[in-house]
């Protein structure tokens, strides 16, 4: 099958399932809309496990081998057809790829099938709250007791922790090291008596992400990435896909955002204003560099880049991405700080906005990115 018949086959899927029981679910679920229809949606991610759309780019072995144009075509597609933001994406695109890389032949035998069909949702347990871009000063420890880890301490941010069935979290098991030695990548089954997760409430009223605590949490010995001790090299190379492969995914709906942000602008007459029109064609022009940034590093790097390609990427797009949502609101004119409705109802310009707030943040802040280049690319001295 040649790709352009591969993307009518993507094409035509979605059309024909996108329908009956899933059809209002078309726009739902974005960022910031996190909370909406999120049983349905979940149904909908076991239609796509069932048809295997989920794992494209896995390894053939674990029944993904789609080539790189094709998984970005797949995300060309699910976009273009308005699909719901995803709630397997942490397990498919973070931990199914580490695990590929880094796990034993049992542990993706065990975790990747249930993530391909939907059936068990993750979340990654790495920041804490003295630990986010300082990640090796996590201070979550695990003891092994016997035939199991027991994991006491505190992630916060964790985005999904209310739905997810497993957590990877980086602990320190090796109390007499510091800093990146010493740390161990688990994968923590979340229900269970020794886990609470409390919602934080962001500045779109809604809860994404969550603290998680643990207080004697359990896992099976045999659930550690890597060796004891070697998780900050899992922890890294699970960072370099975040910000790699993985944000094609999170991009998905970009395009789709900036034409609801011309469209509303084309409803009330703003592009006769040449000065708006201006900022619409540069929001148009940054998309098109930072898609095509995004296609060559990855196209070459696979779905790991190196940490400095991945940071200029992430700075591209969330910089991007705020100026969408900044321009989303300069589209709603002076009606942008007046709620739609109460208690704390919010448009969809006023939900982008405030929710690009967080893309300088997630996946490593701008001045850690900045760090990054100053470092690897220009040589420190250039900081
Ligand atoms: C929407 C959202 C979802 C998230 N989801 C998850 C998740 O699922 N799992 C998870 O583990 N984490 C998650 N996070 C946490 C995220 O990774 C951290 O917020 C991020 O790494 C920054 O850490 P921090 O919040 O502790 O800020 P800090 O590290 O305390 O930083 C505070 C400020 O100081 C700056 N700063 C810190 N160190 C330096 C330095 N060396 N040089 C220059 N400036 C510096 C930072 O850029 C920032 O502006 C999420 C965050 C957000 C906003």
């Amino acid at each position: 099958m040649s790709d352009i018949d591969f993307r009518l086959e993507v094409r035509r899927w979605l059309a024909e399932h996108l329908t009956g029981e899933f059809a209002a679910l078309v726009g739902t679920g974005g960022p910031g809309r996190e909370h909406e229809h999120v049983a349905a949606r979940l149904e909908w991610e076991r239609e796509l496990g069932r048809a295997g759309w989920i794992g494209l780019g896995w390894a053939s072995e674990h029944g993904g081998s789609a080539s790189f144009a094709r998984q970005v075509i797949f995300f060309e597609e699910y976009a273009r057809a308005g699909g719901p933001g995803r709630l397997s994406h942490i397990g498919e695109y973070l931990l199914a790829p580490t695990l590929i890389a880094y796990g034993t032949r049992a542990q993706q035998d065990r975790f990747l099938p249930p993530i391909a069909r939907a059936e068990e949702l993750w979340c990654q347990g790495y920041s804490e709250p003295d630990a986010g871009s300082d990640l090796a000063a996590v201070r979550t420890r695990a003891v092994l007791d016997g035939d199991v880890w027991r994991v006491t301490g505190q992630k916060v941010w964790t985005s999904m922790a209310q739905l997810a069935d497993w957590c990877f979290v980086l602990a320190r098991t090796d109390p007499h090291e510091t800093r990146h030695r010493g740390l161990s990548f688990l994968l923590v089954p979340m229900r269970q008596p020794g886990i609470e997760v409390r919602p934080i409430v962001q500045l779109t009223g809604t809860s994404e992400f969550n603290e998680v605590f643990f207080d004697g949490a359990v896992t099976a010995a045999e659930n550690v990435v890597g060796s004891p001790g070697d998780g900050w090299r899992v922890a890294i190379g699970t960072l370099g896909i975040e910000r790699g492969v993985a944000t094609l995914g999170q991009q998905v709906g970009f395009a789709r955002e900036l034409d609801e942000v011309i469209a509303a602008a084309r409803a009330n007459g703003l592009l006769d204003d040449p000065v708006y029109h201006d900022r619409v064609v540069d929001v148009w022009v940054g998309l098109q560099v930072l898609r095509h940034h995004a296609l060559r590093t990855l196209a070459s790097a696979g779905p790991a880049t190196s940490g400095v390609e991945a940071s200029v990427a992430k700075l591209l797009w969330a910089s991007w991405h705020q100026r969408l949502g900044e321009l989303a609101l300069a589209t709603a004119g002076p009606e942008a700080v007046l709620l739609p409705g109460q208690p704390y109802e919010l448009s969809a310009a006023q939900r982008l906005f405030l929710f690009t707030r967080a893309d300088t943040i997630y996946g490593g802040s701008h001045e850690i990115q900045r760090g990054i280049v100053a470092d690897h690319l220009l040589g420190r001295s250039a900081r």
